[in-house]
C-alpha cells in the first residue's frame, strides 16, 4: 500500500511519519516536497500532478493553513489551502478509487451551550479558519471519494511551540497571569491523533462503511485556565522554577483577537470509540507525557 502523506513536519505530521510507516510504502511531504514532488498546497496544479505522478491508496492530509488570526485578513490563502486544496486533492483520490484522510477543526461550531458536539450537529463557524476549514470537509463529502475526516481541537505536541509550553515559560517569568477560563475543550495530543489515525485507517480499509466525519479529542474537558494551572501545579511539583504566585480566570473578552473563538469546544467522541472499538484516554494523560518529555523529567 502506497501512503502520501502531506504536511509531514507540522504537529500532527510529524507524529504520522512514525504512526503510518509501519502500514506501507510512506511518501512524506512538507511544503518543499521533494526534487520532483510539489508538496506546495497553494499550487493547486503542481498538487494535482503531484497526486496523478505518485498515483497513492491513501493520502493523508495533515498540512493546513492554521494561524486562525491571520485567516482572517489572509482570507485568499486560508481558502485555497484549507478548502480549494481539499478539493484537489479528493478529486484525484476519488479518480483512483483511494482514500483520503483529513483533519478538521472543533471551530465549525459557533461555541453555543455546553453540550458537546456530535457529527451530526450543525456546522456554524465563528471565523473565516473555520469557514475554510468546513468548506474543506464539504468538498470533500462532495467529492465522492472514500475519506476520513478527524475533527479535533486544542492540539499540542513536545515538539514544536504550544499553549502548555507557553505557560511554563510565561510562569517562569510573571507573578500573576491572566488565563482565560469561559472557553472549554479538550487538549489533545497529535501522538494520539496520529495513532488513532493508522487504527481507523486500517479498519476502514477492510470495512468502507466507516467513511465518514468523526470527532477525535482526549477524553475529558478544560478550559484554557484549567489546563494552565494543571501545566504550572505540574512544573512546581518538579522542582521547575515558578515564579507566578497567582494564575486568574479571565474572560474570552480580556484578550480581544482578530477571530472570534468558540466558548464550547467540547467534542462528542461516542461515534469514533464505538465505530472503531478505541478508548480514548482523559486529556491529563497525554499533557503529563508531554511534560515530562519537554521538562526531561
Ligand atoms: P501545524 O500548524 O503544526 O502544521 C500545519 C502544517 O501545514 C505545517 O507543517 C505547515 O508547513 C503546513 N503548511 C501550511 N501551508 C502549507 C502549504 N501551502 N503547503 C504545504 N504545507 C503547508 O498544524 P497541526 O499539526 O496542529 O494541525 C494538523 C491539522 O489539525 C490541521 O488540519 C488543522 O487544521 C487541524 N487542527 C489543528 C488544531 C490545533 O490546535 N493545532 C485544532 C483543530 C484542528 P510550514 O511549517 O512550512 O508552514
Amino acid at each position: 500500500m502506497k501512503i502520501l502523506l502531506l504536511g509531514k513536519n507540522g504537529q500532527v505530521g510529524w507524529e504520522l511519519q512514525r504512526s503510518l510507516a509501519p502500514l506501507g510504502e510512506l511518501i512524506a511531504l512538507d511544503r518543499l516536497g521533494q526534487v520532483d514532488l510539489s508538496g506546495d498546497l497553494s499550487d493547486l496544479q503542481a498538487l494535482r500532478a503531484m497526486i496523478r505522478q505518485v498515483a497513492p491508496d491513501v493520502v493523508v492530509n495533515a498540512a493546513a493553513y492554521t494561524s486562525v488570526d491571520k485567516a482572517e485578513s489572509d482570507t485568499e490563502m486560508a481558502d485555497r489551502i484549507n478548502a480549494r486544496a481539499s478539493q484537489v486533492i479528493a478529486e484525484e483520490v476519488e479518480s483512483l478509487g483511494a482514500w483520503l484522510v483529513l483533519y478538521s477543526t472543533d471551530y465549525v461550531f459557533n461555541g453555543q451551550g455546553d453540550a458537546p458536539w456530535r457529527e451530526t450537529d450543525q456546522a456554524a463557524p465563528l471565523n473565516y479558519y473555520g469557514l475554510s476549514k468546513l468548506n474543506g470537509e464539504n468538498a470533500i463529502i462532495a467529492s465522492g471519494c472514500r475519506y476520513l475526516i478527524f475533527r479535533t481541537s486544542w492540539v499540542y505536541a513536545a515538539r514544536g511551540n504550544n499553549f502548555a509550553k507557553t505557560m511554563l515559560r510565561l510562569a517562569a517569568e510573571r507573578e500573576t497571569l491572566n488565563v482565560v477560563a469561559d472557553q472549554v475543550g479538550a487538549p489533545t495530543g497529535a501522538d494520539l491523533i496520529a495513532d488513532v489515525t493508522a487504527l481507523a485507517l486500517q479498519k476502514a480499509l477492510r470495512q468502507p462503511e466507516l467513511a465518514g466525519v468523526y470527532h477525535l479529542v482526549a477524553a475529558g474537558q478544560a478550559s484554557w485556565y484549567q489546563y494552565a494551572s494543571y501545566v504550572i501545579d505540574f512544573a512546581r511539583a518538579h522542582g521547575e522554577g515558578v515564579l507566578v504566585k497567582s494564575v486568574v480566570p479571565v474572560p474570552s473578552t480580556s484578550f480581544p483577537t482578530p477571530a472570534r473563538r468558540p466558548l464550547n469546544s467540547r467534542l462528542d467522541t461516542r461515534k469514533i470509540r464505538e465505530s472503531f472499538s478505541l478508548s480514548l484516554p482523559e486529556w491529563e494523560v497525554g499533557v503529563t507525557r508531554m511534560l515530562m518529555e519537554v521538562l526531561n523529567k
